[in-house]
């Protein structure tokens, strides 16, 4: 698929994902950025850098734009959902750590693996019951609902609407459940959204 105009990702919109991390789910939601030049496609390969230690798979509901919307309210926002996909947004969690703005713990190549293409939300359940699963190698590692979002998919994209122009194709990555771990060279990690799809990339280390 054409990559996204933008890239904007939610932090701590679960609450057991934030308490398994330490944290507390915050008043407002969390926004940050992903460089758009980090999508690969499914079945290409996620680099490790040396540069980090612990590098983590996060599942997450992904949104696509359908249309252009600034300052909308939950319905607006709702109604210019264009559909739904899969997301990784990989994160170096050790340097995470180390950082106030994640630019370095978010931001490598190929550290947002994104689905074929997006399924519109009138061919899948209402965004509540949208589920997201992570499996590493076969084995589940991360299962929740939207349902548990602290923030709603609505709200969301209404809220980050009253900072800046949405635009046809931008991409909202709405948070991760609990049981972020870690991804190593060799590894198959696989995003799965039911009725929506599957997405697949390989691991493999990399010089850089
Ligand atoms: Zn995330």
């Amino acid at each position: 698929m054409k990559r996204p105009g933008k890239i904007v990702c939610v932090g701590r919109n679960y609450l057991a994902h934030a308490a398994e991390l330490g944290n507390q789910i915050p008043e407002a939601p969390l926004f940050f950025f992903k460089p758009t030049s980090a999508v690969i496609g499914p079945g290409e390969a996620i680099r490790l850098p040396s540069y980090s230690k612990q590098v983590e798979h996060e599942a997450e509901i992904g949104v696509i734009i359908g249309r252009s919307i600034r300052n909308v309210d939950e319905a607006d926002a709702e109604a210019a959902i264009a559909g739904i996909i899969c997301v990784n947004d990989v994160t170096a969690r050790d340097i995470q750590r180390t950082e106030d703005q994640w630019v370095r713990a978010k931001g490598f190549d190929t550290w947002c693996p994104l689905g074929e293409a997006p399924v519109s939300l009138d061919a899948s359940p209402p965004w509540q019951d949208l589920e997201v699963i992570c499996r590493v190698n076969g084995e589940v590692r991360q299962h929740g609902y939207a349902r548990d979002m602290a923030f709603g998919i609505p709200f969301l994209v209404s809220q980050i609407s009253r900072i800046m122009t949405l635009e046809v194709g931008d991409l909202i990555s709405t948070g991760t459940p609990a049981g972020v771990g870690p991804l190593r060279p060799g590894d198959t990690v696989e995003v799965e959204i039911p009725g929506v799809g599957t997405l697949s990339n390989p691991v493999v280390a990399s010089d850089a």
